[in-house]
């Protein structure tokens, strides 16, 4: 089950991505050579206690991205059987039980040679964090920035998301995005409605429908592709806007207000 959905690099690290529930995914980083692992949102203790026993790894460090119980039911299990600490959001630390380390933005959290950014993201609840760790080139972006789509608006407003998710578009190109969930196949159907003549979109449509159908993840995904064909990072693109205005969306407003409407019309579009 874990072996392909297993990225590795050659200075020895390794992340797993662990489907969990219906949709989530959990992310397992490895220093093989210590045998140390590091866990990002384990909504499901087992799910991570499976995959630390098939690769002989001792849990060292418990990351969350928000409070949200699909992304923090098996801290305190992990906790208990790992001694390892949970680092969370200082803004919802008193929400996340056990919690050892609270960070804000610009702070530093290491794991083995590792030091990964912490860029604050609020939108989806007003706490919620992103990982970036330049050396592996990842960004575990949680509920915030999704392939072909963003969170819901559970805590935040749309001027909060979208300043959000202009931190995360500045970063490099060849980041790779490792959010919490697998939506991609969704947010398709609903970027595609908005802009079907969009050849890099379709593509990937295409790719994303193929991996599903195999019950393969489709993640992780380029920020250089992301920022090509995903809605929500494209609303102060003049071409996108275009395909917005044909949609019957006001576009004589600043991308913060655009984004709000981009983002209400997606709730109704799932419902
Ligand atoms: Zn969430
Ligand atoms: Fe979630």
């Amino acid at each position: 089950m874990l072996a392909p959905f297993w990225h590795s690099w050659d200075m020895g690290f390794s992340i797993d991505l662990l489907p969990a529930s219906a949709d989530n995914y959990i992310y397992l980083v490895s220093d093989v050579a210590l045998g140390l692992a590091m866990v990002v949102d384990p909504g499901d203790a087992d799910v991570v206690k499976r995959a630390l026993q098939k690769k002989d790894l001792h849990l060292a460090l418990i990351l969350n991205t928000h409070h949200h119980s699909d992304h923090t039911a098996g801290n305190a299990k992990l906790q208990h059987d790992y001694g390892a600490p949970i680092i969370g959001p200082s803004k919802e630390a008193h929400r996340i039980e056990g919690i050892s380390r609270s960070v804000d933005e610009g702070d530093f959290v290491t794991f083995s040679d590792l030091r990964g950014h912490v860029i604050e993201t609020p939108g989806h609840t007003m706490g919620s964090l992103s990982y970036y760790f330049p050396e592996l080139k990842a960004l575990f972006s949680g509920d915030t920035l999704f392939s072909l789509g963003c969170g819901r608006l559970f805590e935040g407003n749309g001027a909060q998301m979208w300043s959000s998710l202009l931190k995360l578009r500045a970063l490099p190109d060849d980041t790779q995005i490792y959010c919490g969930h697998e939506y991609t196949e969704r947010n398709a159907g609903f970027a595609l409605m908005l802009d079907k003549d969009n050849e890099a979109l379709k593509a990937r449509a295409e790719e994303v429908a193929a991996l599903r159908k195999k019950g393969l993840p489709t993640l992780p995904v380029s920020l250089a592709q992301e920022k090509a064909i995903n809605p929500f990072l494209r609303v102060d693109d003049p071409a996108f806007q275009k395909m917005l205005q044909k949609n019957g969306f006001p576009t004589d407003v600043d991308p913060a207000a655009i984004f709000g409407s981009l983002r209400a019309a997606k709730d109704r579009f799932t419902k």
